[in-house]
């Protein structure tokens, strides 16, 4: 064993490697056979000729027998070309053991980083395993998970991404100490395996704290400062965790891996041990996920609605849908649990679709000076045809585009920056509004702010609902409500829960709000409800109900008063 994968790959193939050489040096006995029998030949000849050809010379006998010089010269040429043969049997055969070797390092390491890959290092780990076992030792595995990987990526190109993996790289193999067997088993994943003496050591917690410790150091790609950090789950072959004892590589990277969704879990750049209850959380995870998918195909998801009020008028302006899941086991559950789940399995932009349908179709039901805003994750942005799908979305329920507002969350800008500046320009073409949600989390600059055509930003709730107690929450609210003045960006703050906060946001123009203070989110039906008990849904009589706009003598709409319809309780995800 030794501490490179590249040198553990001759190990693995020193049994193919045998055969072929074996099969070379068959060729080799045989072409140099050809050359000994002729050189035994030429012996033979040479001295049955030999004699005569001197008596010839000296004029003191005959030459020799033409037959026999012939066969000498015939046999000289049989050499010569014999001997060349021979050499160039040799040097293809030289050649084709290098070619042979270099496809198998290349179907057997990494080539960025030259560790062994998955399928190798698989096979690798089994052997290590067994041959540790023969010794009555065991095998650590550790699994590393680079933690914000993609966002270096991202944001500095692949080109940066592939140096800092090489930077990485080089960091793991500076840990060890000891022989191991590395491999990069996946974009920015890598796995160790070490031999060690059943109980978890201390000498590996050291070993996996100095990983996360050099692995969290910036790197310096060529002149941009790069950060990552490390999260490590490690697993033993014969260490009691609770689990049932299988000592193959499958099993110790299914346990290693996840104790690094723990590590993640526990806050990222830090390393776990597996233990029992991991793989139950996993399961429990499993279930959820499966549970989501099938909830979106019974269509168990559905929107709610919350008010967003013009704070200087006191009218209604129209509701912010916010998705909520009814599920048969749980209950109401918010989107903060399923939405990520749902990103992760790639089922966001199926649910968010099916939900965006339900909303449009709601709200071509409400007076037509209402307006709805719906969130979208940062997932959809990088959709190609996110602008179309919407567009088609628009058309089915006959709602006007003017009349639907897309928050896109400020954390997701300088990731995807270019796509962002695509997406609203044809949003925006469409007529459809777009808003900076969660402002004042996500470090957007100001050059990227004006850069991008909002036609709103929403202060995030974290500084709102703290407005009246934290003097810097105050400042930054009023920061943002100036930065919106100075950039003709209207301004909607979230998290509205007292009348105090409100009188303090009254100060400001071109302010809307939202929050609890005018109620908790609410299903459809109750919207519709008393919508209709004020004579705000739509006119079915009219001939283009869908696109009637607001008269200018129409009279402002009040909002709902908070709890007015139903107790808090059922309106909570
Ligand atoms: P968000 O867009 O910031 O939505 C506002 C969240 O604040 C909502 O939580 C809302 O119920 C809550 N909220 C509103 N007023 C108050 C208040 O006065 N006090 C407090 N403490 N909270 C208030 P909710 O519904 O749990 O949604 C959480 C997040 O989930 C949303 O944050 C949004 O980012 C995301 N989300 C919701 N629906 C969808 C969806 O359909 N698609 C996507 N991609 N994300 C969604
Ligand atoms: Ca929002
Ligand atoms: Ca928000």
């Amino acid at each position: 064993m030794t501490t490179s994968g590249t040198a553990q790959f001759g190990e693995n193939g020193a049994e193919t490697e045998n055969v072929e050489s074996d099969s070379g040096r068959q060729v080799d006995v045989v072409a140099l056979g050809i050359v000994t029998a002729a050189i035994l030949l030429f012996v033979t000849t040479g001295a049955a000729i030999g004699p005569a050809v001197l008596k010839s010379l000296a004029g003191t006998g005959p030459g020799p027998d033409r037959f026999l010089l012939n066969a000498f010269l015939l046999n000289i040429a049989i050499i010569i070309f014999g001997w060349s043969r021979y050499r160039q049997l040799c040097e293809e055969i030289r050649q084709r053991k290098r070619a042979e070797q270099q496809a198998r390092r290349l179907a057997e390491t990494d080539p960025l980083t030259g560790f062994l890959n998955r399928r190798s290092f698989h096979r690798a780990v089994d052997d290590l395993i067994r041959r540790s076992a023969a010794r009555d030792r065991d095998v650590v595995l550790a699994m590393i998970d680079l933690d914000n990987f993609k966002q270096v990526n991202d944001c500095n190109g692949h080109t940066v991404g592939d140096r800092l993996l090489q930077e990485c790289a080089r960091r793991i193999s500076g840990c060890l100490p000891i022989p191991a067997l590395i491999s990069r088993i996946g974009g920015d994943e890598f796995a160790i395996a070490l031999e060690c003496d059943g109980s978890r050591s201390e000498r590996i917690d050291r070993i996996a704290a100095a990983l996360v410790e050099a692995i969290g150091q910036s790197a310096m790609v060529d002149t941009i400062s790069v950060e990552v950090t490390a999260s490590i789950g490690l697993a033993g072959s014969n260490i009691d965790d609770g689990e049932e004892a299988r000592s193959n590589a499958a099993a110790l990277l299914e346990k290693a891996d996840m104790a690094m969704y723990h590590a993640k879990r526990q806050g990222r750049n830090s390393f776990a041990w597996f233990e029992a209850p991991m793989a139950a959380e996993m399961r429990a995870r499993t279930a959820l996920e499966q549970a989501i998918r099938q909830g979106i195909a019974r269509g168990e998801f559905v929107p709610f609605y919350e008010q967003q009020i013009d704070l200087r008028t006191g009218e209604l302006t129209g509701f912010e849908m916010l998705a909520r899941w009814n599920a048969p086991q749980l209950g109401l559950v918010a989107p903060d649990i399923f939405i990520p789940v749902a990103e992760e399995i790639g089922a966001i932009a199926s649910l968010s679709e099916s939900l965006i349908a339900q909303a449009l179709e709601d709200a071509r039901g409400w007076d037509a000076r209402l307006t709805l805003s719906v969130n979208i994750s940062p997932l959809q942005l990088r959709d190609p045809w996110f602008a179309q799908k919407l567009l088609k979305l628009l058309l089915e329920a006959n709602f006007p585009p003017h009349r639907l507002e897309i928050e896109i969350t400020e954390s997701c800008l300088h990731r995807n920056l270019a796509q962002v500046r695509t997406l609203i320009a044809s949003l925006k073409n469409q007529g459809i509004k777009v808003s900076l949600d969660d402002f004042g989390t996500g470090y957007s600059s100001l050059a990227m702010l004006r850069s991008l055509p909002f036609d709103r930003i929403k202060i995030d709730r974290s500084f709102v609902s703290d407005l009246t107690g934290s003097k810097d929450s105050a400042a930054i609210v009023h920061a943002i409500a100036m930065l919106g003045k100075g950039l003709d960006l209207p301004v909607t703050a979230e998290g509205i829960e007292s009348s105090e906060v409100l009188s303090h946001l009254r100060q400001y123009e071109q302010i809307k709000g939202q929050g609890y203070l005018y109620g908790q989110p609410r299903p459809a039906a109750e919207i519709a409800e008393w919508l209709s008990e004020h004579g705000l849904l739509a006119h079915p009589q009219l001939p283009n109900a869908d696109f009637q706009s607001a008269s200018p003598e129409s009279p402002p709409i009040a909002p709902m008063q908070a709890g007015a319809l139903l107790p808090a309780a059922r309106m909570q995800g």
